[in-house]
């Protein structure tokens, strides 16, 4: 059986004329897979004999929601949807002045070991395919109600160790027989897998590239950044260099305030001198404090933020969202597995 949300319009077209069917038929398939419909008997404008015969080839992904938190304080709604094999994933909707946006996973766990990160903590069970990111889009905008216009890559998972099928998402996301959500409407978050930056620097999508920086210095980031020590971040730096003169678009970096850790003047003033020559930004991120970590929230994000300025950099603060219902960073997914008995010892 395959998974028939994750073809492009084009293999769909191809595998309809591959039955004798006409091309059209490719795209009223498509239409409807990415407007929800989730078994072939809803595809009510295909003859009941094409039905049968797309049921037994082909089947739909669509998830269920395993919990569902809404925000006291901002409406923030988090999802942890089960995929077909049981494995849970979370999504968040958060709802800006610029519209509703929503924060999705790329991966079932994650492999890339940073310790102030709950998403990690029972490593990486496998990658996401295409089209369970693209249902976490869709049936957050059909459960919810509300008409999702940004999409931010931020959830659980490294989305450039599942490139492949990252591509393949935003082709699908983005197209207009689908949910139509336009590439400058969407962000990408790294924590710095070069050869990835560069593979993306090559395709010049105009989406917003977000890179974890979280320490300008080796020592600190190597430290809280398992992944720096096989893309250290000077060389990281020079690859966000690169990418800006491919691209001409400007690179996010995130910068999660831990206190003593990277809140010092000499790291804002590091910062500064590496991101020299590029318009970049720095969005400065209180810690979410998570039980299993050592590391605390720093209390000098005003006073880093003011040094970064008084560099040139610009600087802002992340407003925190949905405090009150773990809405960070696999903090959902961590409590579930926690109830179930699945966290390793
Ligand atoms: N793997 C990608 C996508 C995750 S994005 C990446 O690393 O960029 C989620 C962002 O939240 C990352 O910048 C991550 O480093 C940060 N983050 C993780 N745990 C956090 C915590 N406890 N408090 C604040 N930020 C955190």
């Amino acid at each position: 059986m395959t998974d028939i949300k994750s073809m492009t319009l084009e293999e769909i077209t191809q595998a309809c004329r591959d039955m004798g069917e006409p091309a059209f038929r490719g795209k009223q398939i498509f239409t409807w897979l990415h407007k929800g419909v989730t078994s072939f008997d809803g595809m009510s404008n295909l003859s009941k004999a094409l039905r049968e015969k797309l049921a037994a080839q082909y089947y739909i992904t669509a998830p269920t929601v395993a919990r569902k938190q809404m925000s006291k304080l901002d409406g923030t709604i988090k999802y942890l949807w089960e995929l077909g094999d049981g494995n849970c994933i979370e999504t968040v909707l958060m709802q800006y002045k610029h519209g509703n946006t929503v924060c999705i996973s790329s991966q079932v766990g994650c492999r890339m070991g940073c310790a102030f990160c709950a998403s990690t903590i029972a490593g990486k069970l496998r990658d996401l395919r295409p089209s369970e990111m693209v249902d976490q889009v869709l049936f957050t905008q059909l459960d919810s109600g509300q008409e999702i216009s940004n999409i931010v890559l931020m959830g659980i998972g490294e989305p450039l160790d599942n490139m492949d099928n990252v591509l393949r998402f935003l082709e699908l996301i983005n197209h207009a027989d689908g949910m139509n959500i336009g590439m400058r409407h969407i962000s990408l978050s790294t924590c710095g897998v070069i050869p990835g930056i560069d593979r993306l620097a090559e395709l010049q999508l105009q989406l917003t590239l977000s890179v974890s920086l979280h320490a300008p210095d080796s020592e600190t980031r190597s430290r809280i950044m398992p992944v720096n020590r096989a893309y250290d971040v000077e060389e990281l730096f020079a690859a966000c260099q690169r990418y800006f003169k491919k691209t001409g678009r400007r690179i996010s970096f995130e910068y999660s305030m831990i206190d003593g850790v990277n809140d010092n003047d000499w790291q804002a003033d590091l910062i500064a001198k590496r991101i020299a020559g590029m318009p970049g930004h720095v969005n400065l991120i209180p810690l979410n404090d998570v039980v299993e970590s050592p590391f605390k929230p720093s209390k000098r994000i005003a006073a880093f933020q003011k040094r970064l300025q008084s560099h040139g950099v610009t600087a802002t603060v992340r407003r925190s969202l949905g405090g009150d219902i773990d809405a960070s960073c696999g903090q959902l997914r961590r409590k579930a597995m926690e109830e179930r008995g699945e966290l390793p010892k």
